[in-house]
């Protein structure tokens, strides 16, 4: 079973991902609760605490905050998906690849693993355990859009893409 990685790594080691996480979200979808859930896990395998926040930047202040003690955390959107980063790699434009074993969930805006649960740790309610789901927020696989792309991770040359 793969590990999942963790924001710590992601930030620390591909200084792409860092750059478009450290960059405001934008919203353009409502919601009419804080649109901005952070999932943080304090240790490995273990439960994961969620608050949510009324504005990217609160959220990121927060992962600042918690990331040296933190073991995981994501800043999950409720109302909008996201695409993943995109790259340049000479004059094309890809789509960042996400580590092995890992899929973009468009949610939590971050590279997870998806598994199948009949409990899980974010849902209320017993869920149907035929289905994939994002390991830290649940949605399931097949509501999300997928990514494809030819890059591998980690990425070794390549410049973010400005919007
Ligand atoms: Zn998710």
């Amino acid at each position: 079973m793969t590990e999942q990685i963790r924001l710590r790594t992601l930030i620390g080691q591909d200084p792409l991902y860092k750059a478009w996480f450290m960059k405001p979200a934008t919203l353009t979808s409502l919601c009419s609760t804080p649109p901005w859930r952070l999932f943080v896990q304090l240790e490995a395998d273990g439960r994961w605490a969620k608050v949510d926040l009324p504005s990217y930047a609160k959220a990121y202040a927060q992962v600042r905050l918690r990331l040296p003690d933190a073991y995981d955390m994501a800043i999950h959107c409720k109302p909008q998906e996201f695409k993943p980063p995109v790259v340049k790699i000479g004059e094309r434009r890809l789509y960042w690849p996400c580590p092995d074993g890992h899929e973009w969930c468009g949610l939590c805006r971050r590279p997870t693993v998806f598994r199948f649960f009949s409990r899980h740790p974010a849902m209320k309610y017993p869920v149907s355990s035929e289905e994939s789901r994002c390991s830290i927020c649940g949605v399931r696989k097949t509501f999300l859009k997928r990514f494809k792309t030819t890059l591998q991770w980690p990425l070794k040359t390549a410049s973010p893409v400005q919007k």
